[in-house]
């Protein structure tokens, strides 16, 4: 992941400097913490962990970050059916799929080439070449006690 933080870092300042805008430190802790953080967080979930390293950094500031971050191409913004922006970072060459559990929230990570490989013979039999999809499988965790909601803590 060190290296993924290291190469939206230089993304993000060709992205700033090519818009005239000014480079802060604040954007910067935002995008560490945001690439610690993993995948999958929402402004809520971030924002607790940007305010650890810099506290009095406010929502519509993680907000608006968030918003810079996916059109310079270094976050993923997600809609989910829970109705929250979520985001993740981008990992050049990197695609996968998500699951969800609409019980606990859990979301899984899947990449297929099956999958990838119909959908794209698919697109080519409309007469598409597919330049991004989105695949999302809604479920519910099979097993109660491996559903974070089920499962009763001992
Ligand atoms: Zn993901
Ligand atoms: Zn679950």
């Amino acid at each position: 992941m060190k290296v993924a933080v290291e190469e939206a870092q230089r993304k993000l300042s060709v992205y700033m400097r090519e818009r005239g805008l000014k480079h802060t430190r604040q954007r910067d802790q935002i995008l560490e913490a945001f690439f610690a953080a993993g995948g999958h967080v929402s402004i809520d979930d971030l924002l607790g962990q940007v305010q650890e390293r810099m506290a009095g950094v406010g929502y519509a500031t993680v907000y608006r970050t968030m918003k810079l971050f996916s059109e310079a191409g270094v976050a993923h913004e997600r809609h989910f059916d829970d109705g929250q922006s979520r985001y993740e970072p981008v990992v050049d060459d990197e695609h996968h799929d998500h699951l969800i559990c609409t019980t606990c929230g859990t979301i899984f990570e899947f990449e297929d080439p099956i999958i990838e490989k119909r959908q794209s013979d698919i697109a080519t039999a409309h007469g598409l070449r597919v330049v991004h999809h989105r695949h999302e499988i809604y479920g519910s965790c099979i097993a109660p006690d491996a559903c974070r909601h089920r499962a009763r803590p001992t």
